[in-house]
């Protein structure tokens, strides 16, 4: 028998974890059939409510259920690598908690992995039931990313995946601290396999990203993937310069046909503003570089687990 993991980070879900579990659960059948044992293993992301006893008593009637619970919330990323880490299977895929990640999907999944693809990936064709100011932004992003970064970063893409063991070492070498699993999934590469499918809203309690955490995160993709926005400053300032090249050859001129040099006080303080505000600008981005290398020297490990089973 080989053994399918399926990981699930909880961060305050105690509403969802029963009803996950029974959804999963349904499919086992079919993995008996293929000769495949599954186990779920629950990533408890520091929740503050009941999340962790809802486990425990899931465990208690069931051997397959194992989990890990973290000492603090560190995050959906951190919670998907804890998850990679400790788990057993040929085959791992990682699912929500909040059956937004249909568990019907399973079977499929695993034919494609049957068939030889190293991972079998999902993604969202469509938005419904989002924010449009969210969907704007969120798509914003997936073409900026496409253009700016070599790693492939699909739009709409799910960090609902199924993928063997050997595609999850593979994630498990990238060791880095600020994390952004949709680019490490490109960046690793092997055979995948792509399926579509309508949104699901969420069955039970409520989202953990706001608009504010979604922009923050953003900036992790494109700082982690990309050194793009750091040439910025080099394009911008060499623009200048042949603008102010320019510039000066034809006030020289002009003084020398008219005379009056003097002039234009109010476009030098707007020349000052924006090219100060460029400059601004362009530290800024270095700050961000540099407070993300800052981050990664420290070398902090990515989560810290309070218990386990
Ligand atoms: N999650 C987590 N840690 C966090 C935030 C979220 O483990 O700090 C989990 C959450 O419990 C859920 C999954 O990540 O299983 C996706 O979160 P959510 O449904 O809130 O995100 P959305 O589907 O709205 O993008
Ligand atoms: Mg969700």
């Amino acid at each position: 028998m080989s053994l399918l993991t399926v990981i699930c980070p909880c961060y305050n879900e105690e509403e969802s974890v029963e009803l996950f579990y029974r959804e999963v659960i349904k499919n086992e059948a079919f993995f008996q059939g293929k000769g495949v044992d599954m186990e779920i293993l629950f990533v408890d992301d520091g929740s503050k409510d009941a999340t962790l006893l809802e486990i425990k008593k899931l465990r208690k009637d069931d051997e397959r259920v194992r989990y890990v619970s973290f000492s603090r919330n560190f995050g959906k990323e951190a919670a998907m690598y804890a998850g990679l880490e400790k788990s057993r299977g040929d085959y791992v895929v990682i699912m929500d908690v909040d059956l937004q990640d249909p568990p019907a999907l399973l079977p499929e999944m695993f034919s494609y992995v049957e068939q030889g693809y190293d991972s079998v990936a999902t993604r969202r064709v469509s938005r419904k039931g989002e924010p449009p100011v969210r969907s704007f932004f969120a798509r914003l992003f997936y073409r900026l990313m496409k253009k700016i970064s070599r790693t492939e970063i699909m739009d709409g893409a799910r960090d609902y995946r199924m993928m063997t063991r050997q595609m999850a070492e593979a994630i498990l070498s990238m060791g880095e601290y600020n994390r952004f699993t949709k680019g490490i999934y490109g960046w690793v590469g092997f055979q995948t396999k792509w399926l579509e499918y309508e949104n699901v809203e969420r069955a039970k309690g409520e989202t953990k990203w706001n608009f504010w955490k979604l922009l923050l995160y953003s900036v992790e993709g494109i700082t982690a993937f990309s050194t793009a926005p750091l040439s910025i400053a080099s394009v911008v300032g060499v623009l200048f310069c042949l603008i102010a090249f320019v510039m000066i050859i034809f006030i020289i001129v002009r003084k020398l046909l008219f005379g009056d040099p003097v002039s234009g006080w109010p476009s030098l303080v707007c020349i000052i503003l924006m090219t100060s505000g460029v400059q601004f600008f362009c530290t800024g981005i270095l700050g961000q570089y540099l407070a993300k290398t800052y981050l990664e020297v420290k070398r902090r490990p990515i989560y810290i687990a309070k218990e386990e089973v």
